[in-house]
């Protein structure tokens, strides 16, 4: 079969063997495998890294004893595994097992390798394109809001518009909320009020903690997320938050931002959320997101064969895009 291979700012084909079933493990055909902002990392390291890519759709083309897939079954393909049997994984939350088995392949590849249980069946009405959002586009966005019971009533400020970003924009405002977008960038920040964003603030320019004073009377909002992983917008969250308000942290900061437990946390009454990953009992509900939000489609802005990946990579490069598609078998 053909893979992608990513490094120095390139992406290549390259071929590798056929995946094969064995026990719980089938073989998918990779009909939509979409980048995701942490591949990127890969691409511009130095040398030449296989095995990257963890979202997608794909057809089952190969069984062993997995009973609850056929071949000719569409699924979604959740990234990474798990051990299926462990407290995590019994709630749903296997993204977090520590007991997960050796055996999954990466998904810019045109057949991985996966445990059945991790791959829900794709309703009909759902395109291979369309229900890969159901991967990093929607699920990091889906838990945080859901943890932060986000409702109609609330006004939520979301930083960072990359992908995941717009996903929860998109999300949000299925959910009803008011939304106040932040990014430096003016192609993402035109995407938000596309999605239905009321805002979509330029930090750079806007002081945006004084827009959501003025807005609130000096008290604040109730919701915020960061999808920047940008300390400074993380802390910008966190201060934009009238009392008893919570805040999701789903962009990945490996440092550290300044949280007092006290000044924030115990007087303040505010709530730290993080989401990774969702629960594997949420599909229907992204399904459901995908059927009735009039603006699904726009969360994918391209989508290229292998023949083109060196051009995908760049083109997420470029941040000038929303979903990035590379089609395995075009
Ligand atoms: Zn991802
Ligand atoms: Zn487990």
């Amino acid at each position: 079969m053909k893979h992608v291979i990513i490094g120095d700012g390139k992406a290549w084909i390259d071929d590798a063997p056929d995946p094969t079933p064995e026990g719980e493990w089938v073989v998918i055909k990779v009909h939509s495998s979409p980048i995701c902002g942490s591949d990127m990392h890969a691409y511009h390291a130095p040398g030449a890294h296989a095995g990257g890519g963890h979202e997608g759709t794909g057809e089952v083309v190969a069984v062993d004893t997995a009973h609850r897939l056929k071949v000719g079954d569409r699924v979604l393909i959740n990234p990474q595994s798990g051990c299926g049997e462990c407290r995590v994984c019994m709630s749903g939350d296997y993204i977090h097992c520590r007991h997960a088995p050796a055996g999954a392949t990466g998904h810019f590849a045109q057949y991985v390798r996966k445990q059945e249980w991790l791959c829900p069946k794709l309703p009909d009405d759902i395109s291979y394109d369309l229900g890969s959002l159901m991967s990093c586009a929607l699920s990091p966005a889906y838990q945080a809001l859901m943890r932060m019971q986000t409702t109609a009533f609330h006004t939520i400020l979301i930083t960072g518009l990359g992908p995941v970003g717009l996903g929860a924009v998109a999300l949000a405002k299925f959910l009803g909320a008011e939304v106040i977008a932040a990014d430096m960038e003016p192609w993402r920040r035109e995407r938000a009020l596309e999605l239905g964003a009321e805002d979509a603030l330029d930090p750079s320019e806007v002081d945006v903690l004084q827009f959501i004073r003025d807005r609130t009377d000096g008290e604040g909002i109730l919701r915020a997320l960061d999808a920047s992983g940008n300390g400074q917008a993380e802390r910008l969250c966190i201060d934009a938050l009238a009392p008893l308000g919570k805040v999701a942290f789903i962009g990945e900061n490996q440092g550290d931002i300044e949280f007092s437990p006290s000044r924030d946390g115990i007087r303040r009454g505010i709530e730290v959320i993080t989401a990774w990953h969702r629960d594997l009992k949420s599909t229907g509900d992204l399904v459901t997101f995908l059927r009735r939000f009039p603006h699904a489609e726009k969360l994918i802005t391209h989508c290229f064969g292998f023949g083109e990946a060196d051009e995908a990579f760049a083109t997420m490069a470029s941040r000038q895009c929303v979903k990035v598609i590379l089609r395995p078998w075009e």
